[in-house]
């Protein structure tokens, strides 16, 4: 039904065909770092890191896929990464969303790194930490709302919210900060990595407030009509946006089962 009600939101606001992001996080899957992600994802207009993966495999996407990349670090993020063109500090030619607001053909979007601290790791930040970076956003929402009627679309983050698709160890508990900003700026979707899914039955999707929240540990990819944020998206030329199929959802989960071993961490305690 999602996905039906996706495709006629395509086609009443006028495009030809999807608009969908590819959403990666935490594991390594094979089919995507290889050939055949050019004709896999073909219908992308644009990738999201949510965080622990390593910067050549978002540069891989990036490149091939030759479309736009943002992205948060993980708690797993190198902060220098070698290989044979030489030391990076990111994925080059991708945008680090972490504590800013962009815009993406109209869509407003914004990032949150890392992880709850619990050991002396790069990227963790204790709760109150994350609620200074969250405040250090507040001002640019107010702008948006006053120049866009609206706080904001996207949320991506690599750790949940508190007590929303989180466990209950000290690396993975989620913010509660998070849960406010849901509450108060109400972005329309959240996207967030940093919780491993080895089931298939395992939840990947929740609602907390009126955000949808997806887990896209694997991958996602992430038909923006089926989420009300087409008619956010201003593209120059609509038919510029290609795809073979209709809208909707893919998921990782059943290959994730599989391929367990190509991971930065993080597995459940
Ligand atoms: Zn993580």
């Amino acid at each position: 039904m999602v996905e039906a009600k996706g495709r006629a939101e395509c086609r009443r606001q006028g495009y030809t065909s999807a608009v969908k992001i590819l959403a990666v996080s935490d594991k390594i899957i094979p089919t995507i770092y290889s050939a055949a992600v050019r004709e896999q994802f073909a219908d992308v207009s644009l990738v999201i890191g949510c965080g622990d993966l390593p910067y050549y495999y978002l540069e891989y996407i990036l490149t091939v896929l030759d479309k736009p990349l943002f992205f948060v670090r993980g708690n797993h993020a190198n902060l220098v990464e070698y290989g044979p063109l030489g030391e990076r500090r990111g994925p080059w030619g991708a945008v680090d969303l972490h504590r800013h607001v962009m815009q993406w053909n109209g869509l407003l979007i914004a990032g949150f790194e890392g992880s709850r601290r619990y050991n002396q790791g790069h990227f963790q930040y204790t709760d109150r930490e994350m609620w200074s970076h969250v405040m250090h956003m507040v001002p640019h929402l107010l702008w948006n709302k006053l120049i866009h009627g609206r706080y904001l679309d996207l949320l991506i983050t690599h750790s949940p919210p508190y007590q929303v698709g989180d466990a209950d160890d000290p690396a993975h508990i989620g913010f509660r900060s998070y849960r406010w900003f849901l509450e108060r700026f109400r972005p329309r979707l959240m996207i967030h990595g940093h919780i491993h899914i080895y089931h298939p039955k395992t939840p990947w999707q929740r609602r907390y407030a009126q955000t949808d929240l997806i887990n896209c540990y694997g991958y996602q990819v992430v038909n923006l009509a089926d989420y009300g944020l087409l008619e956010r998206i201003r593209m120059k030329d609509k038919a510029d946006v290609k795809t073979a199929s209709g809208a909707g959802l893919r998921t990782s989960q059943p290959q994730s089962l599989l391929e367990p071993d190509q991971e930065l961490g993080d597995a459940p305690q």
